[in-house]
């Protein structure tokens, strides 16, 4: 595979020695995706415009969902030992199953509205690697506000998801 999925752009022109794991590799993530070049790898990585990069936003999202999935006083948690799991911008009280935003943070203008839209950046980031692995066609026009979206923070799309 030589065309990038995310910038677009060929061998010789962008380089391809980092793994890409389509989810990360710390939530338990073992999918490479082959089509993302080492600048589009990085930049989901790195912080930008002072603000969380989206990996660690996805990280932050899926650790403290996981700490109250598997918490013991459920069922599906119950008899498994916990994950510890330090957040850099939540305190996460299990005991009284409270998740807040640490002060630092909760008094940054809009900090709850950017941490919304880069979770939802690196969901549709996510979905669009995942595309690729799985199917091969990512690159089709259809998907460009995706690139549009994640990779370059244009336009603003929900995430639905359903409570089952
Ligand atoms: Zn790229």
């Amino acid at each position: 595979m030589n065309t990038r999925i995310w910038c677009c752009k060929s061998q010789p022109n962008v380089s391809f020695k980092n793994d890409a794991h389509t989810i990360p590799k710390s939530l338990g993530g073992k999918n490479l995706c082959e089509s993302v070049c080492d600048t589009c790898n990085s930049y989901f990585g790195n912080m930008h415009d002072k603000l969380p990069a989206i990996e660690t936003v996805i990280k932050e999202t899926f650790n403290i969902s996981r700490l109250i999935l598997l918490d013991s006083s459920n069922d599906i948690g119950k008899n498994k030992s916990l994950a510890r799991f330090k957040s850099v911008f939540f305190n996460v009280d299990m005991q009284k199953r409270k998740v807040r935003i640490k002060p630092k943070f909760s008094l940054r203008k809009n900090f709850q509205v950017d941490l919304g839209r880069l979770l939802r950046r690196g969901i549709f980031k996510i979905y669009l690697e995942e595309r690729e692995r799985q199917i091969g066609d990512a690159l089709d026009d259809k998907f460009n506000f995706i690139r549009e979206f994640s990779r370059y923070n244009l336009g603003n799309y929900p995430v639905l998801y359903f409570n089952v």
